[in-house]
């Protein structure tokens, strides 16, 4: 089969990666790729968002499957873009991605179906937003309605700093029209966790628990970035917790998404709090997050292809999807001054040793050939990722693999999947 990969992150290296090891892969394109994922398909110069150039490729290729990575051109309808034109595509339409691209379409939905999430109100306009803090204490929990490329949340330790950050996406529109509503809402605390489910309407087949760590430098200090690691499966959180997050807020959510005439289809990622009084959504997102998929696709035994032509063609909940019992950890390589302004084009060295680790994987997120050279071409620039028996192993051998590697201040965290060793 001919497939096509949207995208150009470390997620769409480790989806392309997953899809070449099909054997029904007989042809594998990414647009626009990157440096890394040159390894694995052939890219074309194609940006996610030009719709009707990505459907002219497909159309001139005899695209089989089209399957859609990132977020943004998913919220603006790329799904119902390509099957206008008689396409089949692997991901959501438009009605239902804005589970992803609007926060308070989905604080809605969750509160219509007593989904469990944090208590919030929203608001269109600055005043009503800023009389409302008043009735609340730090820390306050301001997010722009729309995609802000996982900029648009402030946690706000004072009232001055809550207040800035309204008037920041309101009035001064740092996110363009993503701050044409907030929503504000409570304070949850708890250890977080991301489940990642294959789903078509009512089908949920969740994929294995992962965790991210979101802050820049070690034990979470920093500012938030796009996320510094991942690992997976989570073997200090009971099955039991997991189980309920799946039982109580993802499937329900699924349901309530096919009672809005808004089925979903595809990957739906699920951000928890893990609270007292149990797991609460955090946000839902519509695709493979990043970098969790770096941890997740390679636990998968079950051929990737096959899931997507499965749910393409209605019978996903008849698919048999193995997980290995080895444990991933992924480590994200950043930029000098990521998640702040960074410089490209820095010279990459040592890939090939980190590639010759036993059991690494290296997945490109942001890089580029330049006159033959692999040079940095974004601020998360690599995840390199690595089974093992164990977290403790696999965490052993992807630093070893990420030392590996050399670019001019490079850095990364050194407490990736640290909890779940105690
Ligand atoms: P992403 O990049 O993951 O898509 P986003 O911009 O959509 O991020 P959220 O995932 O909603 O934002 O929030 C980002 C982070 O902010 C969360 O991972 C969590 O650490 C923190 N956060 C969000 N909501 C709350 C809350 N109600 N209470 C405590 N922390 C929260």
């Amino acid at each position: 089969m001919r497939i096509l990969v949207v995208g150009g992150g470390g997620r769409e290296h480790a989806i392309c990666w997953a899809l070449k090891k099909s054997p029904k892969v007989k042809e594998l394109y990414c647009a626009p790729g990157n440096g890394g994922i040159a390894q694995v398909a052939e890219c074309v110069p194609i940006p996610v968002n030009k719709f009707e150039e990505i459907a002219q490729f497909a159309i001139d290729h005899t695209i089989d499957l089209v399957v859609i990575g990132p977020d943004d051109p998913l919220a603006e309808g790329i799904v119902d873009h390509l099957e206008a034109k008689g396409l089949t595509v692997y991901g959501p339409r438009q009605n239902a991605a804005i589970i992803e691209g609007s926060k308070v379409f989905t604080k809605q939905l969750l509160k219509k179906y007593d989904i469990p999430t944090a208590a919030y109100e929203s608001f269109d306009s600055y005043e009503p937003a800023r009389a409302y803090l008043n009735q609340l204490r730090a820390p306050y929990v301001i997010k722009a309605d729309g995609l802000a490329a996982g900029k648009g949340v402030i946690i706000a330790q004072s009232i001055e700093e809550a207040d800035q950050a309204l008037q920041d996406i309101m009035v001064a529109k740092v996110f363009g029209e993503s701050g044409n509503q907030v929503v504000i809402e409570e304070f949850l605390t708890g250890q977080e966790m991301s489940i990642l489910s294959f789903v078509d309407g009512e089908v949920v087949r969740p994929m294995a628990a992962a965790q991210d760590h979101k802050a820049v430098y070690d034990n979470d200090q920093g500012p938030n970035t796009g996320g510094m690691g991942t690992y997976s499966p989570l073997p200090h959180i009971p099955q039991s917790i997991i189980d309920e997050a799946i039982e109580t807020i993802i499937k329900p959510t699924a349901k309530a998404m096919v009672a809005e005439g808004r089925p979903f289809r595809g990957v739906l990622f699920a951000g928890l709090m893990l609270t007292p009084e149990g797991p609460k959504t955090i946000e839902f997102n519509a695709r493979f997050g990043d970098p969790e998929t770096q941890v997740v696709l390679p636990r998968l035994k079950t051929d990737l292809l096959d899931i997507f032509l499965a749910t393409v063609n209605g019978c996903l909940d008849q698919m048999d999807i193995q997980w290995s019992d080895e444990a991933a950890v992924c480590v994200i390589l950043a930029s000098p001054g990521y998640p702040a302004a960074y410089p490209k084009g820095l010279p990459i060295e040592g890939l090939e040793d980190a590639e010759n680790e036993p059991d690494a994987l290296v997945f490109h997120a942001g890089t580029a050939v330049q006159g033959g050279q692999l040079v940095t071409n974004g601020g998360r620039v690599i995840g390199v990722t690595a089974l093992g028996s164990n977290i403790a192993e696999a965490r052993a051998k992807a630093y070893a693999a990420a030392d590996r590697i050399r670019f001019e201040g490079k850095h990364y965290r050194t407490d990736i999947a640290k909890k779940a060793l105690v």
